[in-house]
This record gives C-alpha cells, structure tokens and sequence, in this order.
C-alpha cells in the first residue's frame, strides 16, 4: 500500500485548452494518506472518473505530478504503477470459471498455485460466490459478474491502492448494503489505501473515513462526514450533502449582524466579506425550529417522512425547508428560529470562518 500525492494535477480532454472551462479537472493537489478509506463524491460529469483514472494510468494527466510513497509514477504504465481498479460495469472473462477468473491477476503475477488457492477462496467466500467456484462466468447475472469484477480486485494483497469507480451501479440494494459492508471490513483488516468513487452520498459516508467533494473539475471539500454536515465550505456541499440540503439564503452583513430580507439576527463574530461579493447565509433544515415566537414565516406544505416531518415554507420571501419531529406541533401563527451555532456565512459561494 501507498500514500498517494498529487501535485497540481490538472486535465483536459481536448487539445489547446484556453480557460478553467476547457478542463474536466481544473487543479487537484492532495495527498490520498496510506491506508486511508477515502469517497470522491460528487455529481455526474464534476471529474471522478477523470481524477481515478489518473491515478490508475488509464489517463496520462496533461498538467501536474504524481508520487507513490514520494516517487514520481506519471510517467508509468497501469502495470507498472500495480493498482487494482473496479469499473462500475464488470470487466471479466466470460469464458472462464469463476474461479479462474480470480486466479487470473494472481497467476499473472507469478503467485505459487497453493498461495492463489488460499487467497481465491477467501475471496469466493468474501463475495458470497464459493458454490459457483467452477460455473463459467457466461452464464451468470449482471450483479454476480460484478461480484467478480470486486473480487478481481480484492484479490492481491500486493496493490498500492484499489481504486472503485461506482462498483455497486448494478447490483441490488440489498447486495449493496452487504457488500459495502464486506469492503470496510476488509479495509480496516488489511488497511488498503481505497478510493471509492460515488455520487451516492448515503454510500460515500458510510464507506469512509474522509469524504472527498468535487465539484464542476475541483475538490471543495475533504472531510469526516460531521465535517461537511456542520461546515459546508461551499454552497454545493450544503445543497448536495443532507437530505433536504442546507437552506440557502441571500443576505447582507452590517458588522456582526446579519440582515436576511427585513429579519436581523446577531452572529457573535464579524464575518469579513470582500466588496461586491455575493453574501448568503446558510442553515441546515435540522436547525431551523417552528415556535409561537420569532421571525414570521408561511408554511406551504407538510412532508411526513416517517421519524420527522419537512416543512416547507416561504420565509423573507425565499423557500425553506424545515425539518420537525414527527409529533412536532406545527403552531397555527408559525414563526421560526435559526440556531445560532448552526448558521453559516458564505462569499460567492466559499464559507467564511469565524477566525476572521
Ligand atoms: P464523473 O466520473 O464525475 O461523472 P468524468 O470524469 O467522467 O466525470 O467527466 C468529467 C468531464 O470530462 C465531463 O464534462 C465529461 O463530459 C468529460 N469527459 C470525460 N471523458 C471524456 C473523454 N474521453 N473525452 C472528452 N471529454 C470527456
Ligand atoms: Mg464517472
């Protein structure tokens, strides 16, 4: 396993790039710790395919660097750079068993048959496949040649990283489950640097330890699940983490008072924001409250989730959503009020820290 560094690594597809806009991944410098659980989460089309497929060789970045344990591997070949990669659709050989199948990158690598017996077994039993050890893998479902493809790359324990591009697209939510759990398992057992790429953010915080972001080509923000709950650094990570996404409002500063259509609330620092930037404030759904007292607001509809209803409201002339315990009472003159601790600031889009 390998800490993997990229050092202002930047890519565009097309020849003669001009502008940010001309390039799938904008500028990436980050350091992938080893034996870190890390999810590239983010949008379709936002770069983790891009970014994964750098890393693995597949595609030679056209700015930037890349080290494993501080050697430099740009210009080396997927061999050579001995990463496992699992695709979101199954890359196996149709005409082999199933066993054979993960035999292969080990006999490929010169492993003892009695050692790739040991480690092929342990993998069938790891993707639940033992009884179909000797079935060819034509035959078999989309969601168990998929197992394969998993268990092809679980298989060596000699890789620098394993590298999973949306892995679990085609098999079934209740597999899913299993087998994300089987995945963090394995992690914390072996302690394989894993990157796991998602735009599912219920399996992005699961899986890992550290949640990496991107957005449009750029990561904007790398941390524990708690962190990007609490302090979205970006507008998007508010919107696009949580369920419903973070209330986003327009607003102006005075000082450290905050000024949200004719509401004024007191924040306790003073958030400095450059000229001409466009302020909002953001709050989560979580901690906004309905009460008989604070600022006036019109409820336009009541979603019974189950454990917690969402209201959704018209406050300073701008739609919210507010979440409720279900036996919550939902007064008839409803006002609400913004938790204090909970509310953050953001210029054109980038949170502003309370440090100053
Ligand atoms: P993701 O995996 O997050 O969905 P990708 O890395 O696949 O995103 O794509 C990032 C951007 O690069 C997208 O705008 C996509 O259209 C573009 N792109 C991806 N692959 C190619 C390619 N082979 N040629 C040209 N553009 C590409
Ligand atoms: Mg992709």
């Amino acid at each position: 396993m390998a800490r993997i560094d990229l050092n202002h690594i930047r890519h565009a597809y097309g020849a003669n790039p001009k502008s940010d806009k001309d390039y799938a991944l904008r500028e990436v410098h980050y350091g992938f710790e080893d034996g870190g659980a890390y999810a590239l989460l983010g949008p379709s089309g936002c770069g983790k395919t891009t970014l994964l497929n750098i890393i693995s060789g597949l595609l030679h970045a056209s700015h930037g660097q890349l080290l494993f344990d501080g050697k430099d591997v740009t210009r080396l070949s997927t061999q050579e750079r001995n990463i496992a990669q699992v695709f979101q659709f199954p890359v196996i050989y149709d005409t082999m068993t199933v066993y054979d199948n993960l035999a292969f990158p080990l006999r490929n690598r010169g492993v003892g048959e009695a050692d790739v017996d040991r480690k092929v077994r342990e993998t069938l039993d790891m993707i639940d496949l033992a009884s179909w050890a000797k079935r060819k893998a034509r035959g078999l479902t989309a969601d168990q040649k998929q197992k394969i493809s998993l268990g092809r790359g679980l298989v060596r324990s000699d890789v620098n990283a394993i590298l999973f591009d949306e892995p679990l697209t085609v098999i079934d939510p209740h597999m899913k489950w299993v087998l994300r759990s089987q995945l963090k398992k394995l992690h914390r057992q072996f302690g394989f640097t894993m990157v796991y790429v998602t735009h599912d953010q219920t399996e992005a915080l699961t899986f890992a330890d550290k949640v990496v972001v991107m957005y449009d080509g750029q990561i904007v923000q790398i941390g524990t699940p708690a962190e990007l709950f609490e302090k979205p650094s970006h507008t998007f990570v508010g919107y696009f983490i949580g369920s419903p996404g973070m209330n986003v409002l327009p607003a102006s500063i005075d000082g450290s008072s905050v000024k949200i259509g004719q509401e004024t609330l007191t924040l306790g620092y003073q958030p400095q924001i450059a000229v001409g930037a466009k302020t909002e404030l953001g709050i989560r759904p979580e901690f906004i409250s309905l009460s008989r007292d604070g600022m006036p607001v019109s409820i336009s509809k009541v979603e019974d989730i189950g454990r917690q209803k969402i209201v959704r409201a018209e406050f300073a002339g701008k739609p919210i959503a507010i979440v409720v315990p279900e036996d919550g009472e939902i007064p008839a003159d409803p006002r609400v009020t913004f938790d204090p601790a909970a509310i953050n600031i953001y210029a054109d889009s980038w949170r502003i820290g309370r440090e100053g």
